[in-house]
């Protein structure tokens, strides 16, 4: 089995996420209040069947990741004789606390352990530098059968060259076959190029539209700016203009709390 990555293995968004996954978890939150408060996030524009399967999905894909190794991190229940519980956050939009996390490194945690995990499959292959270009499909074949991926043009961004990755067969090898084409400088690799190949391969793209803006960064004019985390106004801390005043109390009943477009379009207006 093969799996392809256009950087090194360790190099994703995954890897920089740092306040945490939302799940339900906890006696006092429900499925449903889960998916009550995305569907409000959403603005009326969510899926709610989507956003349904995800959210009753959550918990068991929790406990996967715990099986795989995970540690999110616990604290001690209070008057419990050291017995230990998930340490909850809380973030923007959630009306219970259900972010888990492991400190404020939680995706690298999390990359770790499912890096860990594909190490011990001896029948599992990293390609590090290889950068997915166009998937192969029975239709693009000429085969008028369902539409089905058989492969993958992956661009070594090493040696330049152009290789086939064809769909598992029951067999030895990788399944990888070389191409004499090169290409040199590589350059826009992006989401845009992704759903690009998807769209080439026959899928329905829709919210085209939709990119996350993350309301909150640290800025210095002579540093460079990073995230902050919505984990920081979770435990309390407060949005406030440039004059010192809270605004997001004129915004919305959650205040600096409350979902992220509307933080965002708040801050923007202040
Ligand atoms: C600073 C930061 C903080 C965040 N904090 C949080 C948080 O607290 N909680 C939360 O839920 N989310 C957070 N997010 C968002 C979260 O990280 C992403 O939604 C999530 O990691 C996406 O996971 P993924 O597996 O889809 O993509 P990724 O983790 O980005 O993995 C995609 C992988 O595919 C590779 N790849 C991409 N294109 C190609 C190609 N053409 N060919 C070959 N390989 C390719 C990439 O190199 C990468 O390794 C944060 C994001 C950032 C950047």
């Amino acid at each position: 089995m093969a799996i392809i990555t256009k950087k090194n293995r360790a190099e994703s968004n995954t890897n920089y996420a740092q306040g945490g996954i939302a799940a339900v978890t906890s006696k006092e939150d429900s499925i449903e209040l889960h998916v009550q408060d995305t569907l409000q996030a959403g603005a009326g524009l969510c899926k709610e069947q989507v956003v349904r399967t995800i959210v009753q999905e959550g918990p068991a894909r929790i406990a996967e990741l715990i099986q795989l190794g995970m540690h999110f991190s616990e604290r001690e229940i209070p008057q419990s004789n050291g017995a230990r519980e998930l340490d909850l956050g809380k973030e923007g939009g959630h009306s219970k606390r259900r972010i888990l996390h492991a400190k404020d490194v939680t995706g690298r945690e999390i990359e770790c352990a499912l890096l860990a995990a594909v190490a011990e499959q001896s029948n599992i292959r990293i390609f590090e530098n290889h950068l997915a270009i166009d998937l192969i499909t029975s239709q693009k074949l000429g085969q008028p059968a369902a539409n089905r991926c058989m492969g993958v043009y992956v661009l070594d961004t090493a040696s330049g060259q152009v290789e086939t990755f064809r769909r598992a067969h029951h067999g030895p090898g990788d399944g990888r076959l070389r191409k004499s084409l090169s290409l040199h400088d590589e350059s826009g690799h992006s989401h845009w190029r992704r759903c690009r190949m998807a769209f080439r391969a026959g899928a329905a793209i829709a919210n085209m539209e939709f990119i996350q803006f993350h309301p909150t960064c640290l800025y210095h004019p002579k540093a460079k700016s990073f995230l902050i985390s919505e984990a920081v106004r979770g435990e309390g801390g407060v949005l406030k203009n440039i004059a010192g005043t809270e605004f997001m109390e004129q915004h919305h009943p959650l205040k600096s709390l409350a979902p992220r477009d509307i933080v965002a379009r708040a801050i923007d207006s202040e």
